[in-house]
């Protein structure tokens, strides 16, 4: 075969923002030998399993937008759900990536086998690629709480993922366990219209104000005449100074930017919420952004709707028509809300991938997640991941990263095009060396000053991007070859 002439199969995995933005990418260059294999119904990911009440996107619309696709028509700073879903339908049909989609279709396991992955569906239907991609996102299988009693009870009981949209819900007294921007947001949207609504918050959480903006037809027509003022929204003074203090605060739990937005969160709560008690009840008792920071423009107003109450003694266990506190406390109920959140270290899993000579990640993985530089494994050669294990998640744009990532992989896959490869895989020091600076980096963000969540690993060590994220552009503008193996056939 010319070197020059190889024409590579590409299996892609899920059909979210990052597969599709894969499949876009592809077509561009004209390649049409892919398939993305989606185990739902249709594209778009989290933004198609999610659709309580209230759900948004709380990073602005205008930077959850492909950086070659913008979106005039955005009703608001920040996007409801349905709308973005609908954004991703759109970009599907408009970069002609549907034909390619293979919805319905749940990958069981990737093994690479005489230099191809072979890919088997959950139905036991094979199929062959060079490059393998796995688009399968961060947050999506659903972490179910292990509280005493939760099979027990006899109303509805559904986790926020998997919202139930047949209750007539005016009519129920509702409780919501777990006070993440899942929560948060769902109170908000529930609040005053549901009998009696009850929030369970085992840890507060401090709360960023952001405003309410919704677009009028003239700020859209605005948009469409002058994409500049997209821009602007994307990266203009305003969103690169938002963006610096929060970066700046994060990597520095010390940093005058992380005393900013203690100030602003505290007197969000100070100045919003009247009830002393309440109040202390809603304090947080660890540092802000220490957690995911939430960003809601109502919910402490919502929060002191007559119709709520917000319970923080504690759940001692469910009963089958309610919720018994730790204090005695029984509240009725008739439908309870599962926010809790999501298993951050699946990744891939449950999928088995077995790379070269049977190295399995699992195994790889048995500590934590990890990919060089969020991308790459060794022993799993032309295997990328997009927002896989490290990379810059949190309060950052996932579509900003993930083509940036695809930016990288390009790169990768030009070699096996190219033929000066036909394996390409980082070397075990390489990700070794990544991950020990990473760790140590890590250890001294605000997500390690003393609070429980997500980001943290079996061993209180955030998987985070620990760095400014200008260095994840720039490690992402070319890969460093020295760090990888390249096997020629
Ligand atoms: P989460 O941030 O992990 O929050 C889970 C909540 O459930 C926490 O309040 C947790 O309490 C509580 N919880 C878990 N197990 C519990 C138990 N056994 N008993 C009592 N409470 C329990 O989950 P999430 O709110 O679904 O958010 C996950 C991530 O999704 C976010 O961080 C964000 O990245 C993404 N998200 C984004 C948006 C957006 O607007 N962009 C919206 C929603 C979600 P503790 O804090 O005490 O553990």
């Amino acid at each position: 075969m010319s070197a020059s002439s190889r024409n590579l199969r590409y299996i892609i995995i899920g059909a979210g923002m990052a597969g599709i933005l894969a499949g876009i990418r592809l077509r561009e260059r004209g390649e049409e030998n892919f398939v993305i294999y989606e185990k739902g119904d249709g594209v778009g990911g989290t933004w198609r399993e999610n659709t309580y009440p209230g759900v948004a996107c709380d990073t602005p619309a205008h930077s959850y937008s492909y950086s070659f696709a913008f979106n005039p028509e955005w009703s608001a700073f920040y996007a409801p759900g349905s709308e973005i879903r609908g954004y991703f339908e759109k970009m599907t049909d408009r970069f002609g990536v549907r034909d390619f989609i293979r919805f319905n279709t749940e990958i069981a396991s990737c093994r690479f086998e005489d230099g191809r992955w072979h890919v088997t569906t959950r139905d036991g239907e094979e199929d062959v690629a060079d490059v393998l991609v796995a688009a399968t996102g961060v947050l999506h299988h659903p972490s179910i709480p292990d509280i005493p009693g939760l099979a027990d009870f006899q109303g509805k009981c559904f986790h926020s993922a998997r919202w139930d949209h047949d209750i007539d819900y005016a009519r129920q007294r509702v409780g919501v366990i777990g006070n993440g921007s899942t929560g948060v947001q769902i109170v908000a949207a529930l609040a005053g219209k549901v009998q009696r609504l009850v929030h369970f918050q085992r840890s507060p959480q401090w709360i960023m104000p952001c405003p309410d903006t919704r677009y009028s037809e003239d700020d859209k027509q605005a948009f469409r005449t002058d994409p500049q003022r997209i821009e602007d929204v994307r990266s203009g003074p305003e969103a690169q100074a938002r963006r610096g203090r929060f970066l700046a605060a994060i990597i520095d739990a010390n940093s005058p930017e992380l005393a900013e937005i203690q100030s602003i969160v505290e007197q969000n709560l100070e100045n919003s919420v009247r009830d002393p008690a309440l109040r202390e009840k809603l304090r947080p008792n660890y540092r802000a952004a220490c957690k995911r920071m939430v960003f809601s423009p109502n919910y402490y107003e919502k929060v002191q709707d007559p119709t709520v109450y917000v319970d923080t003694s504690g759940i001692e266990r469910i009963e089958s028509d309610g919720v018994r506190m730790r204090d005695g406390s029984f509240h009725p109920l008739d439908v309870l809300v599962l926010a809790t959140g999501f298993k951050a270290d699946a990744f891939v899993r449950p999928m088995t991938i077995t790379g070269r000579d049977g190295a399995d990640l699992n195994t790889l993985w048995a500590q934590h997640p990890k990919a060089y530089y969020a991308v790459t494994v060794p022993d799993f050669p032309n295997f990328f991941m997009l927002n896989g294990p490290t990379g810059p998640v949190g309060n950052f744009s996932l579509i900003d990263i993930a083509e940036r990532q695809w930016n990288y992989i390009e790169q990768l896959v030009a070699l096996l095009r190219s033929g000066r490869c036909t394996e390409v895989s980082p070397s075990h020091a390489a990700l070794e060396h990544y991950e020990a600076l990473r760790t140590e980096a890590a250890k001294k963000t605000v997500f390690a000053s003393g609070c429980s969540s997500w980001y943290l690993d079996a061993e209180g060590v955030p998987q985070v991007w620990p760095w400014p994220y200008e260095h994840f552009m720039e490690v992402m503008e070319k890969p460093n070859l020295d760090d990888y193996e390249l096997t020629a056939a």
